[in-house]
């Protein structure tokens, strides 16, 4: 199901691609087939003749190869467009920074050039402005960022080789601005070149913004020039599952020689631009203003019904996803849900959570779960119902049917992959409002056979965290489909869907 990538990585190949491109077809035959080729580094040197017969087409470039750069001066004529171009078959060059996405699903972000310089031409730079740039590209959208697969970059991020206990004796021309980047961005792989050192860094934990959260590790891996006389490696190969269909748990496992971030915690500031030395500022912190103080308070927004995505009467409502319409409560199917019939139980008009519904609200809603159950059982399977009322608006009781003999093992799972986000989930056994007054944030599950779990969130809570534990190979087995934006179907799709659903359930409808 989580197949594994295969990638080749190289270091400067200095006009030397006669060599590289036998060699990687040498590795392909006998360890491929390799789903792409990376190289860092200065990819044209001061001859580059040899790469005419690929241009012409008398000989070919057996996978495709993707590359960056200029990072000199000297190299900027050969790069045709800055903005990325195809140089020949199977030959591109991505640009200057951006986020690459392969059909795999492998997400690789790139900086071309080196830190800019009073004088240097910036067609081989980059400055403050591009890493930003790139940092959002990768973060804009994503609430649950996590990190992405591997991050180019020419240059060598300042301070990688801190945080070592036994710091290498060389030499490097590191750059502020790529250890900025590398903290906000979380590559799982950072690799770089221009230096002509072979150097593989220990991995380190990523640093977070909030306590009790915690992060992917970091491999950093520095590439030698093609054909050096040291014959240090140049060249090297990647066996990876793309970080948004791998386990969260498997991306917090530790290795034995894991270290800490290398770079200050200065880095996780959100403005690269801002002396490094400050006081850190936390990034996403929006409550504090430029001085780092906290604003008095925020005014309370005034509620408008009718902008709200889940009030049945506003105009904003998915309403070709209702499976069904009572008094109180309606019933929809999930966007992008787990499975077919992963469905959302909401109150018609605006409430906040499941603790603070009013009775006749929560008795209709006791009839619905009802009917559900009874329909998951003409399959065997029984419904666990989870809420997070942490950043949304209104109340929304998710419903994902699983198969009656995994029931056993579900309290133990929310317990075990909380417990790798440090949220200990509680049993309930008091009723949800008596625990949770109006303004509690928290994470409410009930299982299949009626017990309760609650956890009260402090600060911080991974808002996939409920499809996350029911997709884990414990439960459902679908650990692919765990971020709705992964499952997520085209409108027409969610209209033929919700169809069948609905004629599906029409049997077990309360309002029938
Ligand atoms: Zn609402």
């Amino acid at each position: 199901m989580t197949e594994k990538q295969k990638v080749l990585i190289c270091g400067d190949v200095e006009g030397h691609f006669k060599l590289l491109f036998s060699k990687v077809d040498a590795i392909n035959k006998k360890n491929g087939p390799f789903d792409f080729l990376l190289c860092v580094g200065n990819f044209f040197g001061e001859n580059n003749n040899e790469l005419t017969p690929y241009k012409l087409g008398n000989k070919t470039i057996s996978i495709p190869t993707y590359i960056i750069g200029p990072n000199r001066e000297t190299d900027i004529k050969h790069y045709p467009d800055v903005n990325g171009c195809e140089l020949s078959n199977n030959l591109t060059y991505l640009g200057k920074h951006g986020l690459y996405t392969s059909s795999s699903g492998l997400k690789i972000a790139y900086l071309s050039g080196v830190e800019k310089n009073k004088n240097d031409p910036k067609e081989c730079t980059f400055n403050e402005d591009d890493v930003l740039a790139l940092r959002n590209s990768c973060l804009i959208g994503c609430p649950s960022y996590r990190g992405i697969d591997i991050l180019l970059t020419a240059q060598w991020p300042l301070g990688v080789t801190n945080a070592l206990e036994d710091k290498p004796e060389f030499e490097y021309k590191g750059s502020k601005l790529i250890s900025w980047l590398a903290t906000h961005i979380k590559p799982r792989y950072h690799v770089c070149g221009i230096e002509n050192i072979h150097f593989e860094r220990c991995p380190y934990r990523n640093q977070n913004e909030s306590e009790d959260g915690l992060d992917i590790a970091t491999r950093f891996i520095a590439l030698a020039k093609i054909a050096n006389s040291e014959k240090k490696k140049w060249i090297y190969a990647l066996n990876l599952t793309p970080v948004q269909k791998t386990r969260m748990s498997e991306l917090m496992m530790k290795t034995t020689d894991e270290t800490i971030s290398p770079y200050p915690a200065s880095m996780l500031q959100n403005n690269p631009g801002k002396k490094m030395e400050d006081k850190a500022q936390f990034f996403y912190d929006m409550d504090s203003n430029k001085d780092g103080k906290k604003k008095t308070k925020r005014p309370k927004m005034e509620f408008d019904q009718n902008k709200c995505w889940f009030c049945l009467s506003s105009q904003d409502v998915s309403k070709h996803l209702v499976i069904s319409t009572g008094k109180e409560i309606y019933l929809a199917l999930a966007k992008g849900g787990v499975v077919d019939d992963h469905f959302l139980i909401l109150p018609i008009m605006h409430h906040q959570c499941l603790s603070t519904l009013p009775d006749n609200v929560k008795e209709e809603l006791r009839l619905y779960k009802e009917s559900i159950r009874k329909y998951y059982a003409t399959s065997d399977r029984v419904p666990v119902f989870f809420e997070r009322n942490f950043k949304t608006s209104h109340c929304q009781l998710q419903v994902v049917p699983i198969h009656k003999n995994q029931a056993p093992c579900l309290k133990e799972a929310f317990q075990e992959i909380g417990g790798i986000y440090h949220i200990s989930i509680k049993e309930l056994d008091v009723d949800l409002h008596e625990i949770a007054p109006s303004g509690t944030l928290y994470f409410y599950v009930e299982l299949p056979d009626g017990q309760r779990l609650f956890y009260r969130i402090k600060k911080d809570f991974p808002l996939q965290f409920g499809r996350e534990v029911v997709c884990s190979d414990r439960i459902l087995d679908i650990p692919d489909r765990f971020d709705w934006k992964d499952c997520q179907l085209s409108k027409e799709e969610e209209f033929l869907l919700a169809e069948q659903i609905k004629a599906k359930f029409k049997p077990f409808d309360v309002n029938l």
